[in-house]
């Protein structure tokens, strides 16, 4: 049995163990860490915090489950799954009211992501029994060539904070329904409703040892030492493009199959003939949607001369009227950001941009007081060397340039080593389309502020990652190919 902490508005108690080989249990070397509530700093829960030798008796686990799970019939598999995403809908007010008590974001973001990360489930559910094969002859004749995929082996999930839910579903979904087992490693600022998730996912019955969870205060070690085991195949990580690329590295020793969803830096682009009244409430999406805290968030906006003023009062009008306050009250549209680093890299992002001679048409300063809050905020005259509009600001923040020239605006939006996802508003569809081919970015929103879609393969070009997460793409990533050749 595991120790619990209750939150509140959460019914269920929530998990504060590790969870390895179906037993939940204290970390070895007896240690906690504060998970802390962003709204006033206060402390939420205490929670196992993993070692080294946690995480290898998880590859353990994971290993041994991995024999049984991958023979397991993809139709079991596949329902496995799916129950978990009905009890995953069933209880959504239980996960977003815990999501937002961990993460600070709004009720409303908590129930999308909830929403969100339950569907991961029932797409993979679908895909679990269409693991395709092939069948040849060689063109040579007489031998036959005979292709199947099998699970890729034990998996390390190493995920963020920002979507605690959906992060974790959108790996854990094909994870399961490809055959293979799992080590989760989730953020320290947002571990319970992972080990939430793994209840549930216990409850629909996947077996023991299938998903092993190990929060811990030390990722580096914790990481590397599941990465150095020779049982390990393969690494799907979210989160910086910097812990990425370390991960990248490190991988490299075991030659891991490795997965990377990493930083952006989306543009969203305004051409004068766009319906500019879409346009700001597909802005208030992209750039609003969790409060900014999100890789998709548009993070510079460029719109075209004629309608950018008209364009930059509209959306500071919106975004002026959100109702910021503590994530978990009713009617708060914007809540506190993560931690204290996050939002002190926002205000010094918004500093050094209005040093550079950007003006803020609305927000702009950050308050006084407990927790971790910065008010949603545009700015205007922003220089292309500005920091808001290289770097990933991660907050409710929304720089606005101008220009003149599709040709001109390709060059500033594409001048980044990310490529994640970009946003286009026009009512010309061919414009909409060249500037899509055009822009480099793995995602392209035409008159939509949000491009996430489970069943879409979401992922990023340059360094904002390798591989692809949901669609059909979502659980190749998680098999391997073989060939058989035998002559008849
Ligand atoms: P963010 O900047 O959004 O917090 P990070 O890339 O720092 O993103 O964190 C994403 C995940 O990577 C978290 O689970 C975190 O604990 C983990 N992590 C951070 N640093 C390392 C590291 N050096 N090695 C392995 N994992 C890490």
């Amino acid at each position: 049995m595991t120790t619990t902490v209750t939150v509140p508005g959460v019914e269920s108690p929530v998990p504060t163990g590790l969870l390895v080989g179906g037993e939940w249990r204290a970390a070895s070397a007896g240690g906690t860490f504060d998970v802390l509530d962003p709204a006033d700093g206060s402390v939420l829960a205490q929670v196992a915090d993993g070692t080294t030798d946690d995480v290898t008796a998880a590859v353990d686990a994971a290993a041994a489950a991995l024999p049984g799970f991958a023979a397991t019939a993809p139709r079991k598999r596949s329902e496995m799954l799916r129950k978990a995403f009905e009890i995953l809908v069933e209880r959504g007010e239980e996960f977003a009211r815990l999501m937002s008590a961990e993460n600070g974001k709004a009720l409303p973001d908590a129930r999308a992501e909830l929403t969100y990360a339950a569907e991961f489930f029932r797409w993979f559910a679908e895909e679990a029994v269409r693991i395709d094969g092939d069948y040849r002859v060689a063109p040579a004749g007489g031998t036959r060539t005979v292709v199947t995929h099998q699970p890729v082996g034990v998996c390390l999930l190493v995920t963020p904070w920002n979507f605690p839910a959906a992060m974790l579903t959108r790996k854990l979904g094909p994870a399961i329904a490809a055959g293979c087992t799992s080590v989760v490693k989730p953020a320290e600022d947002t571990p319970l409703t992972a080990l939430l998730l793994a209840q549930v996912l216990a409850e629909a019955g996947v077996p023991d040892g299938v998903v092993n969870v190990v929060p811990t205060m030390n990722a580096e070690d914790v990481v590397a030492t599941a990465m150095a085991d020779p049982r390990t195949r393969k690494v799907s990580f979210t989160g910086s493009t910097e812990v990425g690329k370390i991960l990248l590295k490190q991988a490299a020793d075991q030659v891991l199959v490795s997965s990377m969803e990493l930083g952006g830096n989306a543009p969203f682009i305004v051409c004068e003939d766009a319906d500019l009244d879409a346009a700001v409430d597909g802005a208030m999406l992209a750039k609003m949607r969790n409060g900014g805290e999100a890789c998709t968030a548009a993070n510079r906006f460029y719109v075209q001369a004629g309608v950018a003023a008209e364009f930059a009062e509209k959306l500071a009008a919106r975004m002026g009227a959100m109702t910021v306050g503590r994530g978990t009250d009713e009617g708060v549209t914007l809540g506190p950001l993560v931690n204290e680093e996050t939002v002190a890299k926002v205000d010094r992002i918004v500093r050094s941009t209005v040093e550079s001679g950007a003006h803020a048409v609305t927000g702009g300063t950050r308050p006084e007081g407990a927790g971790f809050f910065y008010p949603p905020t545009v700015l205007v005259d922003v220089p292309a060397d500005a920091a808001a509009m290289t770097e990933e600001t991660f907050g409710p923040v929304a720089p606005i340039a101008t220009f003149d020239t599709d040709e001109q605006m390709l060059a500033l939006a594409n001048s980044t080593p990310f490529g994640l996802v970009a946003y286009v508003y026009t009512r010309d569809l061919a414009r909409g389309l060249r500037l899509a081919e055009a822009l480099e970015s793995g995602m392209v929103g035409i008159n939509r502020g949000v491009v996430s879609d489970p069943a879409a393969p979401f992922g990023g070009v340059k360094q904002s990652g390798l591989g692809r997460e949901g669609g059909h793409e979502g659980i190749g990533e998680y098999l391997t190919t073989k060939y058989v050749s035998f002559p008849l």
